[in-house]
C-alpha cells in the first residue's frame, strides 16, 4: 500500500513541477513515507533523516516530509524532536501535500496532516494514475480495519474501514490499463473485507475483468473471516484471477488466535482453505505468523509449524511479535526474547524446506510468465508467473508488457532462470 501510496504522492507532486531524482543531492523535497506495523520504524526514519542532514551540510536544507503511518502515529513527537523536519502528513491527508511544499516553500511554519479525511483524499487523487507506465501495479479499493486484532497498529494509524465505489474503480482501472497495466493487485488493508453499497469484492472483481486489456487481477491482503463464498467461486469463474492467495493466519493455535483477537478458529481456517483448493485444484497460499506472540507456550507454537505443513504455503512471512504502542497486546507479558528467537529460526527452517521443495517441482517445466522490464545486464527480462515467483529470460525480442509460456531451467531462492521454448505454441492464454 505504501508503494502505491508512494506513486500517488509522486503523480500529485508532479503537478507542481517536483519530479523524481535519483540524484540525492540534488533533491529540493524529500519524502520519507514510512510504515509503522513493526517497531524500528521510527528509528529509521532519525536515521534516514541523519543521512539526509549529513549531505545537506553545507548547502540549502530541502524540504523535508514525513508521510505514512509513523507520521499518523507520531507525527507531533517527530515534529518536536527532529527541528529538520517540515512536516508530517498522514495517509488519509496526502491530497494535501502540494499546498504543504507551496507553503514551506514560502517559509511557513511546520505542518501537521494526521486527520482521517479519507473521501476528500480518494476525490482529489482521482485521474491521477500510474504515471510511471507500470506494466504490474496496484490500486488500493478499501481502506482501514475495524477487526481490532490485539496487536495490531492499523485500525489506529489507517482509520476505520472505507471502501472506494465501484464506478470509480473501474475508471481507475482503466486509466492504469491506458498507461500500459496489464496486471493489477486490488489493495485493502482488509482487502476482503471491501463493501460499497452492498457490492463486494467478488463484484469489483467481475466488473474489473471485463476490461479488455487486463490480463491478471490480483488482491491482498485477505482476512480469513471475510473469506465468503462468492469470493471461494469466483476462484472458479474468473480466469484472470490469479490462483495465488494470500491469507495470513499469524498462528496455528486456536487458543492463541482467540488471545489475538483474530475471530476465527483454525479448523474454519483448514475449512476455506479447503473450499478455495476444492473449486480451485491449482490454487496456492501464502501467510503472515507472528511467532512468540504473549502466552504462546511451545505446544501452540508446534501447532503453527504443524499448520504450515500441512497446508504447504508456498511463501510464509514471519516475525516475531513486536509490541506496537497503544495496542493492547502492548500490555501483555511478552515471551522470552531468546526463546520466540529460536522458534522463529526453527519456524523459518520448516517454511524454507517447503518453500524449497515447491520451487523444485517447477524446473523443467512450463510456467505463464508476464514481463516487466529489461534486467540490468541487457537482453535479458524480469517477470512473475501465475504464483508471483520472479522469473528471468534471455530474449532478443522485447518482452516488456508480454505474457509468454517460459520453461524453467534452474533457480535459487529467489529468482527462477527459463528460455522461451521453441516447440510451444504462444498464443491463447488469459493469464
Ligand atoms: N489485515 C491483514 C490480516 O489481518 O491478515 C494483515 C495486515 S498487517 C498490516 C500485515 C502483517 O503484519 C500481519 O499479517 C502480521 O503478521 C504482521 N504484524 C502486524 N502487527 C504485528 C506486530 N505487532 N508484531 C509482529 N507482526 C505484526
Ligand atoms: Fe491489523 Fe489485519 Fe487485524 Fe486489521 S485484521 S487489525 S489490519 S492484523
Amino acid at each position: 500500500m505504501n508503494e502505491y501510496d508512494s506513486n500517488r504522492i509522486y503523480d500529485l507532486t508532479k503537478k507542481i513541477n517536483y519530479l523524481k531524482t535519483e540524484n540525492l543531492d540534488e533533491a529540493n523535497c524529500y519524502v520519507l513515507n514510512t510504515c509503522h506495523i513493526r517497531e524500528k520504524a521510527t528509528d529509521k526514519v532519525y536515521h534516514d533523516i541523519g543521512r539526509v542532514k549529513k549531505q545537506f551540510r553545507k548547502k540549502a536544507k530541502p524540504i523535508v516530509l514525513v508521510t505514512g503511518c509513523v507520521a499518523q502515529a507520531e507525527g507531533n513527537i517527530l515534529l518536536e524532536k527532529e527541528k529538520y523536519i517540515d512536516a508530517v502528513i498522514g495517509p488519509q491527508s496526502y491530497h494535501k501535500i502540494n499546498k504543504t511544499i507551496l507553503d514551506l516553500e514560502k517559509k511557513q511554519k511546520k505542518i501537521n496532516f494526521t486527520n482521517f479525511d479519507v473521501i476528500e483524499k480518494f476525490d482529489s487523487l482521482n485521474s491521477l494514475k500510474n504515471s510511471c507506465g507500470k506494466i504490474s501495479t496496484f490500486l488500493t479499493i478499501q481502506e482501514g480495519c475495524d477487526k481490532f486484532c490485539k496487536f495490531c497498529v492499523v485500525p489506529y494509524t489507517r482509520g476505520s474501514e472505507y471502501s472506494r465505489s465501484i464506478k470509480e474503480l473501474v475508471i481507475e482501472a482503466k486509466q492504469l490499463i491506458d498507461n500500459g497495466a496489464k496486471e493489477i493487485t486490488l489493495l485493502g488493508q482488509n482487502v476482503n473485507a471491501y463493501n460499497f453499497e452492498g457490492k463486494k469484492l467478488s463484484d469489483l472483481i467481475f466488473e474489473i475483468s471485463k476490461i479488455k486489456d487486463l490480463k491478471r487481477i490480483r488482491y491482498t491482503t485477505s482476512h480469513p473471516k471475510d473469506f465468503t463464498q462468492d469470493l471461494i467461486d469466483i476462484h472458479k469463474d474468473c480466469e484472470k484471477l490469479m490462483p495465488l492467495i494470500h491469507l495470513p493466519v499469524q498462528s496455528g493455535s486456536n487458543k492463541i488466535l482467540k488471545a489475538m483477537n483474530r475471530k476465527h478458529t483454525i479448523e474454519e481456517y483448514q475449512r476455506t482453505i479447503d473450499k478455495l483448493n476444492k473449486v480451485n485444484s491449482n490454487i496456492k497460499f501464502s501467510s503472515d505468523f507472528i511467532i512468540g506472540y504473549p502466552g504462546e507456550t511451545f505446544e501452540d507454537f508446534k501447532q503453527t509449524e504443524q499448520l504450515v505443513k500441512k497446508v504447504k504455503y508456498i511463501n510464509s512471512y514471519s516475525f516475531i511479535f513486536s509490541a506496537r504502542p497503544g495496542t493492547p497486546a502492548s500490555k501483555l507479558k511478552k515471551t522470552n526474547l531468546s526463546e520466540a528467537k529460536k522458534r522463529l529460526i526453527s519456524f523459518q527452517s520448516v517454511a524454507e524446506t517447503i518453500k524449497t521443495k515447491y520451487r523444485e517441482t517447477l524446473i523443467g517445466k512450463i510456467s505463464t510468465v508476464l514481463f516487466e522490464n529489461h534486467t540490468k545486464d541487457g537482453g535479458k527480462y524480469f517477470g512473475r508467473d501465475e504464483f508471483l515467483n520472479s522469473v528471468i529470460v534471455k530474449s532478443d525480442e522485447n518482452l516488456v508488457g508480454q505474457i509468454k509460456k517460459i520453461k524453467i531451467i534452474n533457480g535459487n531462492h529467489n529468482t527462477l532462470h527459463g528460455e522461451i521454448p521453441s516447440n510451444l505454441s504462444q498464443n491463447n492464454h488469459a493469464a
